[in-house]
């Protein structure tokens, strides 16, 4: 950024350039040969931030102090400028941070807080040694001391002098290096987060050289780049990164990589030539490649990195945003470039564990990339929380030592083919892609397919939801979310998981029916569901479909807490005791052509086929075929043919259709079995519920024992006559006697039946209770009469009596009635 022109403040200052002070310099060194003379580097830094926060005319006061006690201090002939708030001195003098100490003194104090400072790195120079090269060692020592915040100078001494000499090897044998092959392109794994399954590598370069040893690119690419070197580099990282693809390709790995591109590789050759040479060369295909520019690059943008970024772009190539987040320019860097993917620098997710603050930085981070329609890959993942918060947050993609350090490519291979059922296919990547559009922090989604976006408030819980046959997973699920299972009867995931994977949970198969309606219609499904107290109702809708698999937004749209919550519990208690007397519940749609499985109770019919794209008519044929016995087949089809299932409903007195088949049950042997179709309507839609179970046991006897009927029924009617604490009798329509109990024929000392049959009360002598015959007059008319309070003398002694008589049907018409008597005790005389 330019602060302000460079011309008009020197012209103002007067200063020297670089060439007329080294020539000054020598001259006057050669002059004073006793003196110990110092070459410095200084540098006003923060000059550019303290120029966006106070403006330039401020800025340009700053610089114009330092630059005139610079002068007072040095003398102008020993002063030069170079680039913007730079200089190079000399000075015969040892007080050198004293010197410094006084200037910064005497800068404003505001200047301290925007963190305005003169920092000097200095060298001594050595007889005979060359006053550039003493500058170059003041500058090495500059950096040295640069961002820290307290040490304002730095000697370039014999700890600097090491890494100042790899340095110059490092651009000294850049060509040597290449030539024998010590430049080595590692490769560290990139994970996508909803899965954990490796979905790329980025390619990063190491220098094993002879004389350093191993060298990362911190030690060698920031000095590569000051000297206009780095292509050659980058230009051999690509050449070995394609051929090492194509070596793993040969094996059956096709894991796509990314190279980083410095900005003045666009500068210094044609990279996309460069790049697209060496894909041709090992035959990498495009969707194989894409390219990572850091944010900075882009900050300092010219017109060469802008129109090389392009032509990768227009060539298919996928861009990635590196480092973002790790200087100040990055929001409007997101604005104008357009990338595939942004990598949050990893400075970000150091915090997040520790800082609330951090942890809504990345979050919004994450969706605001999401919004921009972009994928988010989060770098330097070191632990199990980091990784945790970043499914939370929905980050798609992550990378770091908690999944892999950076490999060499022998090292990198081994572990791709190991983990070979760990990457991701082709495939795999269009459908995670896809779901990675779901923002989990608000539940909007950058347009998928061309749905549009559905906004939701942000504290909505969500889940992203897998569907695979009859297995439902959780892909993934925002805070909110956990919450609220958390405080649900589920207690956590895992415990939804596993009530989702129980046969008997009515939410599995509530979900299992709104997934496959929500996919069929391409609209939201509704579902209520109880859950820990509360009456919750979840919207559902698709996402992505991939290879029988299916992928669902559930989101949970109201919870109202249910006071009656036990009656519903109750409720569900009991319906679930109502499905166990049936071996299986389907779901027929008519409509949809569409059959699903509600309730299973017999193992063996689970072996049916079970796609999702199951129809009714597959099912049944399925079905006939294995289990209904050749004989009943072509009666069972034509139950189950739905076209009819209407006409033969309206020609029938019930409402539900029922017949029996003869069927293979548990024991594999053939078995009555009752099939019923209950029609129902919803939604517009024709479904028929289709209930199979056992035949009752009574209307087994009366199929299966046929002529004996009778017998069953009177060993049951003896058997509960026998056990009854009642007296029980009959009579027929002339009220004579046909029949009573063991019980009531002691109760009266009957010696046996014949004593009573076909006898009357008055026969009997039993005319005491005259409002009993009115009342059997009654039950004869059809009515029942309960609990009439009589008296009676049994065996010489007078006792109360309290009777109930039922008529007694045949055939619409009332041909006898029974009664039930039970003795209350001695009698008392009405009061
Ligand atoms: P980068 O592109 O941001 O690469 C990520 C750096 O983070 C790598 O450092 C990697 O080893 C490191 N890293 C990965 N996971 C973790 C983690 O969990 N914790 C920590 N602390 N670090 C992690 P490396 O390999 O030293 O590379 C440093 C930088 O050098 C790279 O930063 C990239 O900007 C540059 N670079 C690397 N290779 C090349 C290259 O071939 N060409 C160019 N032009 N630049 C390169
Ligand atoms: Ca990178
Ligand atoms: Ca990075």
């Amino acid at each position: 950024m330019p602060v302000f022109k460079r011309d008009s403040f020197d012209r103002l200052m007067g200063l020297q350039g670089r060439e007329t002070f080294y020539t000054r310099v020598s001259k006057e060194v050669s002059r004073k040969p006793e003196t110990s003379w110092s070459i410095l580097y200084l540098r006003l830094v923060n000059l550019g931030a303290y120029n966006v926060r106070h403006g330039a005319a401020a800025a340009e006061k700053m610089l114009k102090f330092v630059a005139s006690s610079l002068t007072e201090w040095l003398s102008k002939s020993m002063l030069c400028r170079l680039e913007t708030g730079s200089f190079l001195g000399a000075t015969p003098s040892g007080e050198i941070e004293a010197a410094i100490d006084a200037i910064n003194r005497r800068l404003p104090e505001s200047s301290e807080s925007d963190g305005l400072v003169l920092k000097v790195g200095y060298c001594a120079l050595r007889r005979g040694a060359s006053v550039q090269e003493a500058a170059r060692r003041a500058r090495y020592a500059y950096e040295d001391i640069r961002f820290s915040g307290s040490v304002y100078t730095r000697s370039f001494d014999q700890g600097l002098e090491a890494s100042y000499m790899r340095r110059l090897y490092v651009v000294n044998h850049l060509d040597d290096a290449i030539e024998h092959g010590e430049i080595r392109a590692y490769a560290q794994p990139i994970v996508r987060v909803l899965t954990g399954l490796i979905c790329e590598v980025e390619i990063l370069a190491r220098w094993e050289s002879e004389r350093y040893g191993f060298l990362r690119p911190d030690e060698f690419v920031p000095e590569l780049e000051r000297h206009r070197l780095i292509h050659r580099l980058d230009a051999e990282v690509v050449r070995l990164a394609c051929k090492q693809w194509s070596e793993a390709h040969g094996r059956g790995i096709n894991v796509p990589f990314g190279i980083n591109l410095s900005r003045l590789d666009f500068e210094l050759i044609d990279m996309f030539e460069v790049v697209t040479h060496y894909m041709d060369v090992y035959g990498v295909p495009k969707e194989q490649v894409h390219i990572e520019i850091t944010e900075s690059a882009l900050a300092q943008s010219n017109d060469l990195l802008l129109t090389g970024i392009q032509r990768f772009r227009d060539a298919g190539f996928k861009l990635y945003l590196d480092d973002f987040g790790s200087g100040y320019s990055s929001l409007r860097v997101l604005e104008g470039t357009s990338f595939d993917v942004v990598k949050l620098d990893m400075s970000l997710l150091r915090e997040v564990e520790v800082n609330e603050r951090a942890r809504v930085i990345v979050s919004d981070a994450v969706s605001m990339v999401k919004r921009l329609n972009l994928q988010t890959l989060c770098e330097g993942v070191e632990t199990e929380e980091q990784y945790q918060f970043l499914k939370a947050v929905g980050c798609e993609k992550a990378q770091g030592y908690y999944f892999s350090r950076p490999m060499s490519h022998e090292d990198i291979m081994a572990h791709l083919v190991e983990t070979a059922h760990l990457h991701e296919t082709s495939e795999d990547q269009r459908y995670y892609d896809s779901l990675g559009k779901i923002n989990l922090m608000d539940g909007t989604r950058s347009s998928v397919h061309g749905v549009e976006a559905a906004h939701f408030m942000s504290t909505q819980p969500f889940a992203l939801i897998e569907v695979l046959g009859q297995s439902i997973g959780i892909l993934s699920a925002n805070v909110a979310f956990s919450r609220f299972v958390e405080s649900s009867d589920a207690h956590s995931i895992d415990g939804l998981v596993d009530r989702m994977s129980s046969d008997l949970a009515d939410l599995r198969n509530k979900l299992l029916y709104a997934t496959s309606k929500a996919r069929a219609t391409h609209r939201s499904q509704l579902i209520d569901f109880v859950m820990g107290g509360n009456f919750c109702t979840f919207g559902v809708s698709h996402i992505e479909s991939s290879e029988g698999r299916n992928a669902y937004l559930l989101e949970l749209i109201s919870v109202t807490r249910y006071s009656k919550f036990n009656d519903f519990k109750l409720l569900e208690d009991s319906l679930r005791f109502l499905y166990t007397i049936f071996k299986r519940i389907d779901l027929l749609d008519a409509t949809d052509n569409t059959w699903r499985n509600l309730y299973l109770n017999v193992p063996r019919y689970t072996g049916l086929k079970t796609s999702p794209e199951a129809t009714p008519q597959n099912e049944v044929d399925a079905f006939c075929e294995t289990f209904i016995h050749p004989d009943d087949r072509a009666s069972f089809l034509a139950f189950y043919d739905l076209s009819t299932a209407e006409d033969r409903l309206r020609k029938s007195s019930t409402t539900y259709l029922a017949d029996t088949f003869f069927a293979l049950s548990d024991n594999d042997r053939y078995e009555d079995q009752l099939f019923m179709l209950i029609p129902m309507s919803m939604d517009g839609h024709r479904q028929y519920l289709s209930c199979m179970r056992d035949l009752d046991v009574a209307a087994l006897a009366r199929q299966h024992v046929s002529g004996s009927s009778r017998i069953a029924d009177d060993v049951l009617l003896t058997g509960i006559l026998d056990v009854t604490e009642r007296l029980v009798f009959w009579k027929d329509e002339h009220l004579r006697f046909l029949g009573a109990n063991e019980r009531f024929l002691d109760y009266y000392g009957f010696s046996g039946i014949k004593e009573i049959l076909g006898k009357t009360d008055e026969d009997l002598g039993w005319t005491r209770n005259a409002h009993f015959v009115t009342d059997e007059r009654r039950v004869m008319r059809g009515e029942r009469v309960l609990d009439v309070v009589g008296y009676t003398v049994r065996k010489g002694e007078a006792r109360d009596i309290m009777v109930s008589k039922m008529p007694l049907w045949l055939e619409g018409r009332v041909v006898g009635l029974v009664g039930f008597l039970v003795d209350v005790g001695p009698h008392k005389e009405d009061a």
